[in-house]
């Protein structure tokens, strides 16, 4: 484990604090997301002129790779104490003692183990779920091999709840030691504690001790083998019906991130992979994001998703003290052999952290059968841990978007219309492919959860590899906006340029038709899926010179009637909207606006609001309504042809 520390000499304690955290929160090997907690012990002088002792810890909620100082939550550090002496303590009775020790009411909840900084008497306190260390507990005589690593310098724990249980464990073995002849505690299946009351010293003795356990490996030679090179099998199709069980299971709509990495690709070829992936998480911090195991999936996926979440059922039958809901049964990831591993999510950021917590864990599960097994805490230990109301607080209860964990596809997402629905998909927590010709397109929206795909749709082959990376990046497809479109020149049928004409047919009726034909057998394993289909005003009411346009966007609209007809039977709703005089797109630029309302003898402002309603319509309306068909709202509706313009008496 490497020495970060490049510091200059600080003053300030709770600077210091914040930057030997952040240097803790950057190794992903000692903590991930979110885990473990730094606090230290500070002297002020309150209002009053009184001297107080506070203990800055970390707050519940904060990442120790980006804390600030305000991530810090101040406490009393005599009241910590004192809670440390009383027999018994619940949770909430804990939250709330602690929130009301607190000196500023408006900083995040301490950590649940505010407790325990407190009662270790030094300025510093460090605490990690470093990998090597919680390996090497993770096995069958694991307490044995931390003894031979470091002797009498570290205080062994067994595992117990952290908390107040915890707290309390560790009071009771201090009782009468002398801490200066300690330099750490392990927690047996959890992690470890390094403290001084000099930042650098309780930070260098933390890296110290990891670094011991990682050497120990190394001499044990537990390293894993160089992972196969060979080309992962891939099957796009498998793989979005997986999304959909695991979805359908679940009772909302996921991501799911299939990692074809090396060392994914060679665990799931690992002989006993079903039997060492399911024995339990790396430590129990990981189970409210994990479940305490993956679903290894094999011949028939859907029958392993189902045999799996009877097997939740019952495991939580087995453990419930009988006051307990159920969480929904469906499993966070999933080891498929020769194939991958997959990462489900509400959320991209969701289905990454899984991704990363199962990276370290894959890991830490070869490295312990080689120390002679991978053996985690029992069952009920770990089902403790996953309904701990305190971990489960910490997933945050924020009510999901409408499009949460939906995949949608548009296309012409560039600019205008196409642009404006990829924006409004986004806001409503849609994960979106964004298919343009522009290649601006792969870094317009600088966002994970929309992907910019270069694509011509008029060219088969392009459309089949942006459908493909999107099932890849993704799982799978929920919604289809077919926008990609393009104004011909007007010309009337005498004058037509078979150019102007082909070029209409190529794009505006062609593309739809192969990007719908490509999308269709992805879609009948979407959930509630939708296609949209941004047609045109001039379907009902053509204008002359526009026939390559307009028959075009009748032949677009003519597709999608009968697409509803076909895919209702997959559950597939097809409808249309009809917008027109949407003008703040990209082609629409102020000359072309004034010489339009000049041809018809009007000023711009009556130009663009020239309908029923005298009223402008925004691209940001239009993809609202696009929205609005992908939906709940439009979920008992196909085949409809929805315009948007104001208002026209033609089309009335
Ligand atoms: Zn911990």
């Amino acid at each position: 484990m490497k020495n970060l520390w490049n510091a200059k000499a600080q003053n300030d304690p709770l600077a210091l604090r914040v930057y030997t955290s952040r240097l803790l929160g950057q190794e992903s090997a000692l903590v991930l997301h979110g885990g473990g907690n730094t606090s230290v012990k500070v002297n002020t002088t309150n209002i009053f002129g009184e001297t107080e002792e506070l203990l800055y810890v970390k707050g519940s909620g904060w990442d120790l790779a980006t804390i600030e100082a305000a991530g810090f939550a101040p406490v009393k550090l005599e009241v910590l104490k004192k809670m440390a002496r009383l027999s018994q303590l619940s949770d909430s009775e804990m939250v709330r003692l602690q929130r009301s020790a607190m000196t500023d009411p408006n900083a995040p909840n301490p950590s649940v183990e505010a407790i325990l900084h407190a009662l270790i008497p030094f300025k510093y306190v460090d605490h990690t779920h470093a990998d090597s260390i919680v390996t090497i507990t993770n096995t069958e005589i694991g307490e044995q091999r931390i003894r031979q690593i470091y002797g009498n310098r570290v205080l062994i724990i067994p595992f117990v709840m952290p908390g107040f249980i915890l707290a309390k464990k560790i009071d009771e073995m201090t009782q009468g030691i002398d801490w200066a002849t300690l330099e750490g505690i392990i927690l047996m299946n959890h992690g470890i504690f390094t403290f001084s009351d000099d930042a650098k010293k309780s930070y260098e003795r933390m890296i110290q001790l990891v670094t011991e356990a990682e050497n120990y490996l190394q001499a044990q030679n537990a390293i894993i083998a160089p992972p196969l090179k060979a080309a992962p099998k891939e099957n796009l199709l498998a793989l979005a019906q997986i999304r959909k069980s695991v979805s359908e299971t679940k009772g909302a709509a996921m991501i799911a991130i299939m990692d074809t990495a090396p060392e994914s690709i060679s665990f799931t070829h690992h002989p006993q992979v079903a039997s060492i992936a399911t024995r339990g998480p790396l430590t129990p911090d990981h189970v409210i994001r994990t479940k305490p195991i993956p679903v290894i999936l094999g011949e028939n996926p859907e029958e392993e998703i189902a045999n799996y979440a009877n097997a939740y059922c019952k495991y939580f039958e087995r453990n419930t003290n009988g006051q307990l809901t159920q969480l929904n049964p469906a499993p966070c990831w999933a080891i498929w052999p020769e194939l991958g591993i997959i990462s489900f999510g509400r959320t991209i950021k969701e289905a990454n952290i899984i991704s990363d917590i199962k990276d370290h864990t894959i890991q830490a599960i070869q490295i312990a059968e080689k120390l002679g097994g991978w053996k985690t805490l029992p069952e009920s230990d770990i089902f403790d841990m996953e309904y701990w109301e305190l971990e489960q607080a910490k997933l945050g209860k924020g009510a999901s978007l409408p499009l949460q964990g939906k995949i949608a596809l548009v296309t012409g997402a560039a600019s205008g219309i196409g642009r404006a629905c990829v924006e409004a998909l986004h806001a409503q927590g849609a994960t979106i492919a964004a298919l343009d010709l522009n290649p601006t397109i792969t870094t317009l929206f600088g966002k994970k959860e929309i992907l910019g795909i270069t694509c011509d749709v008029t060219i088969d082959e392009e459309i089949s590899k942006a459908v493909e990376t999107t099932i890849r990046h993704f799982g799978g497809l929920d919604i289809l906006i077919s926008n990609a479109g393009l104004f011909s020149p007007s010309q009337t049928i005498a004058e037509m340029n078979p150019k102007t004409w082909d070029s209409s047919i190529a794009i505006n009726l062609t593309s739809h038709q192969r990007l719908l034909q490509t999308c269709t057998p992805y879609l009948a394993k979407g959930i509630e899926a939708a296609v949209i289909m941004i047609a045109s005003k001039n379907v009902m009411a053509p204008g002359p010179g526009a026939s390559a346009y307009s028959v075009a966007k009748a032949g677009q609209t003519q597709l999608a009637r009968v697409a509803a007809l076909e895919l209702g039977a997959l559950g597939i709703r097809v409808n249309i909207i009809h917008p027109n005089a949407v003008f703040d797109t990209g082609i629409w630029t102020t000359e072309v606006l004034e010489k339009r309302a000049k041809h018809y003898g009007l000023t711009v402002e009556e130009y663009k609001t020239n309908n029923i309603l005298k009223t402008e319509v925004t691209s940001k309306e239009v993809a609202t309504l696009a929205c609005a068909m992908a939906g709940p709202i439009f979920s008992k509706t196909t085949g409809a042809q929805v315009p948007i313009d104001g208002g026209n008496e033609r089309v009335i």
